[in-house]
């Protein structure tokens, strides 16, 4: 397993190519990965891997906002709506209300979310892999692959087990 960020990496670096075609070969040929399997691996993958170790998604990818989320957060700051959206926030092409900046403006120097208990809902929910049904975000796991190492190992492990399996059938 990675001994650190930097190992995630290089090792992200060396496979992505295949596991990115393996998601992708998910989509196509209609593959379902059971809820079993993915809570399994997904089990796995937070016992070997420390969220707090890592926070690479607080510091290179970005929560999506709902207005709510955002009231919530600028009372927290003791702020208004408006001076958070212009001291944080931007929008993507599609829309989206996302932070202008990584890492994370909410991220403290020991890898803490400092709003941890009010953390918008994309934060909570991330990286999706233990959700019952893997294959409605192949999308989403295809992004998350070149970021989060529990996502890779969730994806590492499902094709290793799915080639094993072909392997006993032939
Ligand atoms: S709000 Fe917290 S959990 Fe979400 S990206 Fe920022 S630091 Fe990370
Ligand atoms: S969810 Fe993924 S990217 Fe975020 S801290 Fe955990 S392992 Fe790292």
């Amino acid at each position: 397993m990675y001994q650190s960020l930097l190992s995630f990496k290089r090792q992200m670096r060396k496979h992505r190519k295949t596991y990115r075609r393996f998601l992708n070969s998910l989509k196509r040929k209609k593959i379902r990965i059971q809820p079993a399997e993915s809570a399994m691996l997904n089990k796995e993958a937070f016992e070997k891997i420390d969220c707090q170790q890592c926070a690479n998604c607080c510091k290179r990818m970005t929560p999506v906002y709902t207005f709510p989320e955002i009231s919530r957060l600028a009372d927290h700051l003791g702020i208004t709506d408006l001076e958070y959206s212009d001291k944080y926030l931007g929008k993507t092409s599609n829309g989206d209300i996302i932070n202008r900046k990584q890492p994370c403006h909410f991220l403290d120097k020991n890898n803490r979310c400092t709003v941890y208990e009010i953390r918008p809902k994309s934060c909570r929910g991330f990286p999706y892999t233990h959700q019952k049904d893997f294959n409605r975000r192949l999308n989403t796991h295809l992004q998350n692959l070149d970021y989060c190492p529990i996502t890779f190992h969730v994806v590492q492990k499902m094709q290793e087990n799915l080639a094993a399996k072909a392997e006993r059938a032939s």
